[in-house]
């Protein structure tokens, strides 16, 4: 690449920031890192910065604050702690592109700051999208920001669109590897436990979106992202279950033609070439040998057994702040269940129950999915205990 790219990632202990700071460290010649944040976990933050040198880190759980700074203080790295200290860093001078790699809702304010402020975003933070795609994606347009695509599967879209971008989509068809439960009806579901949900067959990735995995609501929150990402109907998104996960997804152009992209499940092609674009860099993941995988194969997701798929799409038909009470009433789910407090099946209730729950805006300004994200928050709360 002709310049460096000055990097900030947010989140960068956890999955997808540790493989971004591998990726990173195999191109010293393309990238530097300007900034690193961290919700608690400053032991790794503190190693990571001597490591690669960044202009300030974060760390946003307050209490960790001393110990960072004693560390990172004489190496000349700025140290900044709490949430609002992650709203204000993103802006920064010095940064080209900002990876947001936060978990949940907590992405959405960070990445907002730095939209407003014309960095560019590699987007890891789903939910970003889901919560209020319109509005971001429409800041993104006034302030002339690209938002890059990190999710495999829309990474995998956006690859197949380079060069085409001129060309209307008729439709893209998402892939799902169906998680560790395919196959499985309701009543093998009842009682299943957090571990046997973690355990995901082709992807290693947090907590949060592999339980989502399991439940195909990470496919529901990618139908709503996969919208506001390429501009689409919901109409014009769809979902197919390959269990392999080699195709990463579709795009269906107006003669019929399907482009796909495939690679064997290693996320960190597509981080790199969100941090990168529109150059490919060389790497040394390994390599995909069809001789492998005789077989790739496809079926329709069982939207009875998990119910998440169409709960998605119903709020996205929906609209407005829908997809905001969707995502709360999820993250208050998959928090019980990884506590043991309710079940497998139960969290489609919470989600189903906050969706016919919560008052309906039609078109929320900011300040408003921040209220439903509160509001649906205590309802799920409620509807649990
Ligand atoms: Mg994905």
């Amino acid at each position: 690449m002709k310049e460096k790219r000055a990097i900030a990632i947010l989140g960068s202990t956890g999955s997808i920031g540790t493989q971004a700071l591998e990726v990173i460290a195999s191109h010293p010649e393309s990238f530097q890192v300007e900034v690193l944040t961290a919700q608690n976990n400053a032991d790794l933050l503190i190693e990571q910065a001597k490591k690669f040198k960044p202009n300030a880190v974060v760390i946003v759980n307050e209490a960790f604050y001393e110990k960072v700074k004693a560390a990172l203080l004489p190496l000349d790295i700025k140290v900044f702690a709490g949430e609002n200290a992650l709203a204000s860093v993103v802006q920064m001078d010095s940064i080209d592109l900002v990876l947001t790699a936060l978990v949940g809702y907590s992405g959405l304010k960070p990445t907002i700051k730095a939209i407003e402020a014309g960095k560019h975003i590699a987007l890891a933070n789903k939910e970003t999208l889901v919560v209020a795609g319109e509005l971001v994606t429409q800041l993104a347009r006034e302030k002339g920001v690209n938002i890059y695509p990190v999710d495999s599967e829309h990474s995998a879209i956006f690859q197949c669109m380079v060069g085409e971008f001129h060309n209307p989509i008729e439709k893209i068809i998402l892939t799902a590897s169906g998680g560790p439960f395919r196959g499985k009806k309701r009543d093998e579901l009842l009682y299943v436990t957090k571990t046997q949900a973690l355990k995901h067959p082709n992807w290693t990735m947090g907590a949060k979106v592999t339980i989502d995995s399991a439940s195909l609501m990470n496919k529901g929150l990618e139908v709503i992202e996969a919208k506001w990402l390429f501009g689409l109907k919901f109409e014009q998104v769809e979902v197919v279950v390959h269990p392999q996960s080699i195709i990463h997804s579709l795009v269906q152009f107006e003669d019929g033609s399907i482009k796909a992209q495939l690679g064997l499940p290693d996320m960190r092609l597509p981080i790199q070439f969100a941090m990168s674009y529109p150059e490919r860099l060389k790497s040394d993941f390994p390599r995909f040998d069809f001789t492998n995988y005789p077989a790739l194969t496809f079926e329709k997701p069982d939207t009875e057994t998990f119910r998440n798929l169409a709960l998605a799409f119903e709020a996205l038909a929906r609209g407005g702040n829908m997809p905001c009470v969707l995502n709360a009433a999820n993250e208050i789910a998959v928090e019980e269940f990884l506590q043991d407090r309710i079940g497998f099946l139960q969290m489609s209730d919470v989600v189903e129950r906050c969706l016919s729950k919560m008052d309906y805006i039609a078109t929320p300004a900011f300040e408003d999915y921040v209220n439903t994200d509160k509001e649906t928050r205590i309802k799920a709360k409620e509807l649990i205990n």
